[in-house]
């Protein structure tokens, strides 16, 4: 049995960036519903049993997609932190530090070039899906448009950042504005997390 995450910080503490009411939405209601379809999918299926990310490694259908959900969802709402917390300019969010600031600035010029990359390859995802930044075995980085549930871990690489552009994710907040809700998540993302995931 899977159980929905608990969010480490309050309902209304990624405002104005994502309101408590998508978030109520987003995390309450719809992570809510793919953890309750994969719970009824898994009894006497192959897959009943195993972690989560080997799930979505050996499955396909709706195990897949409700599988997949919850991993690429877990590791969205876990990436970020109030505005309050974070340090530095309130209105750009933080940067990366240490060697996955080294790999960005490496492999992107910048951490500014990095940024507009990953806003334009979320925009122009057509459809439903995530836009990420994920790594090989090497450490070596790369931008990975994914449409529906698919993620990194499908495809052997390990998931770092991830923005969701399902319409749930910023509707009810910025309407058809993707763009805007995209680059205004840098405001939130905690890096530090996101580092621990390169480093793992
Ligand atoms: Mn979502």
């Amino acid at each position: 049995m899977f159980t929905l995450i608990e969010l480490p910080y309050a309902p209304e503490a990624l405002e104005p960036v994502i309101s408590a009411k998508t978030l109520g939405f987003h995390h309450g209601k719809h992570l809510q519903g793919y953890v309750n379809n994969l719970n009824a999918a898994l009894p006497g299926s192959p897959f009943e049993g195993l972690p989560l990310e080997e799930i979505v490694q050996k499955a396909s259908g709706g195990v897949f997609n409700n599988a997949g959900q919850i991993l690429n969802h877990n590791l969205y709402f876990t990436q970020f932190k109030g505005i309050p917390d974070q340090v530095g300019d309130d209105s750009k969010g933080a940067a990366p530090k240490g060697a996955l600031a080294a790999q960005i600035a490496k492999q992107f010029g910048s951490f500014e070039a990095f940024q507009t990359e990953f806003v334009a390859k979320g925009a122009g995802l057509f459809g439903s899906g995530w836009v990420w930044l994920q790594a090989d075995a090497a450490g070596e980085l790369s931008i990975a448009q994914y449409a529906g549930a698919d993620n990194p871990v499908a495809h052997g690489f390990k998931p770092l950042l991830t923005f969701d552009v399902w319409e749930h994710a910023y509707y009810l907040d910025y309407q058809n504005r993707r763009p805007d809700h995209l680059k205004a998540l840098w405001q939130i993302v905690d890096w530090s997390v996101v580092e621990g995931r390169y480093g793992e």
